[in-house]
């Protein structure tokens, strides 16, 4: 599996197949039991939508939603949205075909009693979850009613794949990849459609939004990835390009220097590294503190060097002689293990935007400066 899914680059064909998932999970409840660290959120319910895209006039092959009645039995089935107005959404090339659901409860091993929030949220008791199948049992019937063709897992937010895959671990189930794992993110593809790219809605808003059809109540893992399944098929059928804007998993960041992984994106380029034992060392590495042009493929001179702006990431102006100004952006992240990784990013700007990266470093440096003066007249005052 992890073949198929690291493959994916976002240049290749947007016309595949989906797996929307959406999880529910339970935490501890502070007061009578607390939080086993390896597994802080505990997956209480699957539900998933599997999407095809086909070519107009070829329907889809009716053998793969075959696998839906065996493993609905959490939840049975959902009355009322199966029409063929919601299953076939299509802009002339193709169409979107619905074609399968997964459903399950799980019945939990590690919190047994229900986080007052979650109950509050999703509408689950503790005496429905016993009814539920093992997480492990569970997420193999889920692996397997996704199939064995290329698919691409889609979720509403960010959350989902990384609890997926933290739960696996700790069950120590096969990992599901063995570096980021591709995905793509609805809530930011609707953002990236509809407004600003910046902005993270609900999904009850997108669904408002687009003036969905809210046929089921939202909140439970099914109902939650039927709507984003319904905003994804929106998405593809109006403006399909926004796809191409993958997110990366990275509950397992990527193991050596070789598997590093280096995208390019209409706008920008992202690369994720490998993990290092600490931020000092992460910085002084070569490959990270370089600052190529994406476009051309060279290795940049930096017009200003990198510095840190906020405390919280990392910042460098580099100079194409051809495609011009480049911004290129460090965050470091912490990986699972405890060690560290880098995410960084480098996109052209204007050259205004770069004179306001200039005057940025400037005050950055003043700041500095008069810190350190402050703090050496400090030190000569003392007794
Ligand atoms: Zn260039």
């Amino acid at each position: 599996m992890e073949a198929r899914q690291r493959a994916s680059q976002p240049w290749e064909g947007i016309w595949m197949n989906y797996v929307v998932l959406d999880l529910e999970w339970n935490q501890a409840n502070g007061i009578t039991e607390h939080e086993v660290p390896a597994i802080p959120f505990e997956i209480i319910e699957i539900g998933a939508v599997k999407l095809y895209t086909v070519p107009c006039g070829q329907p889809a092959d009716g053998g793969s939603s075959a696998g839906d009645g065996k493993s609905g039995s959490g939840g049975g089935p959902v009355k009322g949205r199966d029409t063929e107005k919601d299953r076939r959404v299509g802009s002339g090339a193709f169409l979107i075909e619905r074609a399968g659901e997964f459903n399950q409860l799980i019945r939990p091993s590690v919190y047994h009693e229900m986080n007052q929030a979650t109950g509050r949220l999703i509408h689950l008791r503790m005496k429905e979850l016993k009814k539920g199948r093992p997480f492990p049992e569970t997420a193999e019937a889920f692996f397997a009613w996704c199939g064995e063709e290329d698919y691409r897992f889609c979720s509403w937010g960010s959350a989902d794949l990384t609890e997926l895959q933290r739960n696996m671990e700790y069950y120590h189930m096969e990992p599901l990849a063995d570096g980021p794992l591709a995905y793509l993110d609805v809530q930011k593809l609707f953002s990236i459609a509809y407004e600003d790219g910046k902005s993270r809605k609900s999904l009850e808003y997108a669904v408002d939004f687009l003036e969905l059809e809210k046929d089921i109540p939202f909140h439970r893992a099914f109902a939650d990835a039927h709507y984003t399944a319904k905003i994804l098929a929106r998405i593809l059928a109006e403006k399909p390009a926004a796809l191409r804007n993958l997110s990366y998993d990275v509950f397992h960041p990527p193991k050596d220097r070789k598997s590093e992984l280096k995208v390019q994106f209409d706008n920008y380029a992202k690369y994720i590294s490998r993990e290092f034992d600490t931020r000092e060392e992460a910085l002084a590495d070569r490959e990270v503190a370089s600052s190529k042009c994406y476009l051309c493929r060279r290795n940049l001179r930096k017009k200003i060097r990198w510095f840190s702006p906020g405390g919280k990431h990392y910042v460098c102006l580099a100079y194409c002689e051809k495609h011009g100004y480049l911004k290129g952006k460090i965050r470091i992240r912490k990986s699972p293990a405890g060690k560290v990784y880098v995410v960084k990013t480098t996109k052209l700007i204007s050259d205004e935007d770069a004179e306001a990266l200039k005057a940025r470093r400037e005050h950055a440096s003043d700041v500095h400066r008069k810190r350190v003066q402050r703090k050496s007249r400090g030190t000569k005052e003392r007794p």
